[in-house]
């Protein structure tokens, strides 16, 4: 492909071969101390911390970890809901050389042993109510330091022993288990002094975060995001929207878990840079957040399709003040069209899709914030990216405008490999591309659209049913909130189509009633052999519908008469 310093998309032109910094990643935050010193950064609960603040509580755990042994290139995991501690550790860590290792703080036992041991992870940043989680793993396979932090470190007076006492009430503890190696994260920070930390690191080559992706098929990998990684997908994704976003202005709502790589990038990093304030909430709840929007009035809210669903369907949605939202930015899973239509009747905000994935720091395309909006569609290639759709056969024909194949990915986002995996490594960047494992397609105008994922579409009779597109005429359907299509075993067709259906509160609708209502839209081959009607569908903590525990569920074919 010949190099051009613009790329044409569409009718605009986007920059190529941008400058980004050859800086290490906690640069981010030494750049929003000076530049928003005195600004709001994080909220939680109500209490308050400014950007300058933020940095010296940063500054402060960076020399404590220094003080423990911690070097450059050790691995360090953070399993925290987002809280104040998840921002201070991220670039503490960062500011040491060592490396994030990104952990999901919903891990059972035998997922966080999986993860400490593949990584070989030298201490571990965790919440202080999952110690006994946590001290199972370390007893069979380390980390040798923990560090314990509560939520309750950086609340506010009058909500602490709220918290405090909903904690017991679920049987919980926020006692730290004492012995070698074990410390309290507020203790340890008393103690700690406040040094300044050059990074001695090469933000080409060394990894900043090793978050854990991949668990569908197989075991989960690390992937080694860089420091200029991960810097280049800041810059990039604040490029595409420069001409929007109000730097030092915008109030961010998180409720995307920080552990992610859509929230540690899109919602942490990038708003780093641009100076945001964080309204942080520990996970997701609907009535929390409608509380908070009310309360805070957040401009941005990145968020997964599932929240946005839960959020605009809710009753209390039209007095929350979503009317304050200026932008949202959806991605990690596909955006049913309808979202975008219900979020008009609150805000006149912007409405955009993006994609992403971990392997790819995760921004790779985001729809046009200013110019044409493709509905449908998840935008296109952000600066500096090369996209293309390559046949899924051999992986190197080019395809035309409009066919389908798999997407590949080249930019400076995309990662260094998989850690340890060099077979998995191989397989996955070829020729300097990141096979995505996503099939899709891309229009003469040069936006794409995800059909599915590679390994979700169903082989029925011989033919492809992408479940997204049954999911899509699903929720045409006026009584269903949730849907979600998986293939199951069937004794003539190899696979057929099955639905899951969550319907709207107050609604109803038969089997019959949705089948007919797919037989209108789908060719037959499409049509859903049954529908199951549910209460919720099973989730991911990011809010992705876990297709493959609805697969894993369904009973085995019947043997064939
Ligand atoms: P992860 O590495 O967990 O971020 O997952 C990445 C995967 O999420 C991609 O490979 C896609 O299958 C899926 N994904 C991300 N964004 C979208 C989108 N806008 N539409 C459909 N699927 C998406």
């Amino acid at each position: 492909m010949e190099e051009r310093r613009w790329h044409r998309f569409y009718d605009f032109w986007v920059p190529r071969s941008l400058t980004y910094p050859r800086q290490p990643l906690s640069a981010l935050m030494d750049f929003a101390a000076n530049q928003y010193g005195e600004r709001t950064a994080t909220i939680f609960y109500g209490a308050e911390m400014s950007y300058r603040d933020l940095r010296a509580h940063s500054l402060r755990l960076a020399t404590a970890l220094d003080a423990l042994g911690i070097r450059p290139g050790d691995r360090v995991g953070i399993m925290l809901p987002n809280c104040p501690q998840f921002f201070i550790a991220f670039y503490a860590i960062l500011r040491l050389g060592a490396v994030v290792v990104p952990l999901n703080p919903l891990y059972v036992e035998r997922e966080l042993r999986y993860v400490v041991e593949d990584s070989g992870m030298r201490a571990l940043i965790a919440l202080d109510t999952m110690a006994p989680k946590v001290m199972a793993v370390r007893e069979q396979a380390g980390p040798e330091l923990v560090i314990f932090a509560g939520l309750q470190d950086y609340m506010p007076e009058p909500v602490r022993p709220i918290y405090l006492e909903r904690v017991r009430a679920q049987g919980m503890s926020t006692e730290t288990p004492a012995g070698p190696g074990l410390y309290r994260w507020t203790e340890l920070m008393e103690r700690a002094g406040e040094r300044f930390f050059q990074p001695p690191v090469n933000p080409l080559e060394d990894v900043a975060v090793l978050p854990y992706t991949g668990g569908t098929t197989g075991l989960p990998k690390g992937v080694m995001l860089t420091h200029f990684n991960l810097f280049a997908n800041v810059i990039q994704a604040y490029v595409w929207a420069r001409e929007f976003v109000r730097r030092g202005e915008e109030r961010y709502l998180v409720v995307l878990p920080l552990f992610h790589s859509f929230g540690m990038t899109s919602l942490m990093n990038v708003g780093m840079f641009n100076g945001a304030s964080f309204i942080l909430l520990p996970r997701f709840d609907v009535e929390e957040a409608l509380n908070a929007i009310r309360t805070y009035q957040p401009t941005f809210l990145p968020a997964v399709p599932t929240m946005y669903i839960a959020l605009l369907n809710h009753p209390r949605a039209a007095e929350s003040g979503l009317g304050s939202i200026r932008l949202c930015n959806s991605g990690a899973a596909p955006l049913p069209v309808e979202v975008i239509q219900q979020f008009a009747r609150f805000s006149s905000g912007t409405f955009i899709e993006g994609y992403g994935l971990t392997e790819a720091s995760p921004i790779t395309h985001i729809n046009p914030i200013m110019n044409l909006k493709k509905l449908g569609s998840i935008g296109l290639p952000i600066p500096d990216t090369d996209a293309r759709i390559v046949d899924v056969e051999t992986g190197t024909r080019e395809l035309a405008p409009g066919e389908i194949g798999e997407l590949v990915i080249r930019g400076p986002q995309v990662m260094k490999g998989y850690w340890n995996r060099p077979e998995e490594t191989a397989q996955t960047l070829r020729d300097g591309w990141l096979y995505t494992g996503d099939i899709a397609r891309m229009d003469e105008d040069g936006y794409f659209y995800i059909v599915d994922r590679k390994k979700d579409m169903i082989l029925t009779g011989g033919f492809n049913v992408y479940p997204r597109e049954v999911e899509e005429v699903l929720y045409a359907h006026p009584a269903v909130l949730e849907a979600a299509a998986v293939g199951v075993p069937d004794p003539y067709r190899g696979e057929a189509v099955k639905a899951y259906v969550v319907l709207r509160p107050g609604a109803q609708a038969s089997e019959a009633e949705i089948l007919e209502h797919c037989r209108r839209n789908l060719a037959p081959y499409k049509v859903p052999r049954e529908i199951e009607f549910r209460d919720s569908l099973p989730k991911s903590m990011v809010g992705k519908v876990l297709r493959r525990v609805l697969r894993e569920a369904a009973p085995a074919a019947p043997p064939p008469p």
